[in-house]
């Protein structure tokens, strides 16, 4: 009897032992830095100017963050991006790299987010990176293919402890206190084949690129034809990005890849726009039509409230004290007009 007794502790103990070390090895999967295994190059059109574009992506060392440079300009160094970098949201997101702008990183910030990589560099070729499908599909395939590589360092996170919101024009972003990282956007256009569309995600780098990386940008044919008059978007068309007609409704002969692709490509767009904060993040956001504009502002607004979050080594307890450096102040009049509220 007692050594059944012992048996059955024995096999408990193991069983025990056994799930310790599977979840240990489970958070150490998740726990470092991560960079690429080898670099790649992507080529395409850029949205802005229907120019070609070229963009390299390198592996980086540990706490280099995501870093841009333009290599069409000498003596140009690698810039690592931040909230305070982006210098336009008009179209898409733009950053300043040593004074000289690189557009459209969005999906490129949002694909590194997504699939977990904290450290690369992307030297470009011009003053936008390639807007492939209008989503983040792309870049995706190439870092899965060239292979993700862990790092000797653990990642940091910002912990959100306390909500942070903004309010701008009626659109809105706020942040609560939570166990993980997720995004419920709504989005309301008055037109028959969006209207009102409500999704929440929560974050996973194994389920980030078939859930929301593959949603693609879209915009209204008369839209992108008063662009086009005011001589934007020249890159834009039916192979990189959704466009609706008022009457016809969507017009790409493959239709949607998704019933709810809008909402789904305004998560990864606010993806793409936080992951500027440069640390992972724990916290639940609620979105309500929010776009790059508001998105910048925010994740400015959240990095200042630092009252409102603590920055840990993942799955310890260490807080490490950093303040972020501000580079640029194009939105400082911005800012001012926005309600922001951190308790
Ligand atoms: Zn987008």
């Amino acid at each position: 009897m007692i050594s059944l007794f012992i048996n059955k502790l024995s096999v408990s103990h193991f069983l025990l032992i056994i799930l310790v070390i599977v979840k240990m090895a489970s958070q150490g999967a998740v726990d470092m830095q991560k960079t690429i295994a080898k670099a790649f190059t992507i080529n395409g059109v850029g949205l802005h100017s229907g120019k070609d574009f070229q963009a390299v992506v390198s592996p980086a060392p540990c706490n280099t963050g995501i870093q841009f440079k333009r290599d069409d300009v000498l003596h140009c160094d690698y810039t690592r991006i931040t909230p305070y970098n982006v210098s336009s949201t008009q179209l898409a997101t733009t950053i300043d790299c040593g004074g000289l702008p690189i557009s459209t990183i969005e999906h490129f910030s949002a694909a590194f987010y997504g699939l977990g990589i904290d450290n690369a560099y992307i030297s470009v070729s011009g003053t936008e990176v390639p807007i492939l499908d209008g989503s983040a599909k792309i870049i995706m395939e190439h870092i899965e293919q060239a292979g993700i590589k862990e790092q000797k360092e653990k990642r940091k996170v910002l912990k959100v402890t306390r909500p942070v919101s903004i309010e701008y024009e009626g659109k809105t972003v706020e942040i609560t206190p939570c166990d993980n990282f997720q995004i419920t956007f709504e989005l309301d256009y008055p037109h028959p084949a969006i209207g009102r569309q409500v999704f929440t995600y929560n974050y996973d780098e194994n389920t980030f690129h078939k859930e929301i990386g593959i949603a693609r940008t879209f915009g209204f044919k008369r839209e992108v034809e008063a662009l086009w008059a005011m001589g934007l978007a020249k890159g834009g068309s039916l192979d990189n990005a959704i466009v609706l007609d008022d009457e016809k409704g969507v017009l790409n002969q493959e239709g949607l890849r998704f019933a709810n692709e809008f909402v789904r490509h305004k998560i990864l767009d606010m993806f793409g726009d936080l992951a500027l904060i440069g640390y992972r993040l724990q916290g639940s956001i609620k979105a309500s039509k929010s776009g790059h504009q508001v998105n910048n502002v925010f994740a400015r607004a959240l990095l200042e409230a630092t009252n409102s979050y603590v920055i840990e080594e993942e799955k310890e307890n260490k807080t490490v004290k950093e303040q972020p450096a501000k580079v640029c102040t194009a939105y400082e009049n911005l800012t001012q007009n926005i309600a922001i509220s951190a308790i």
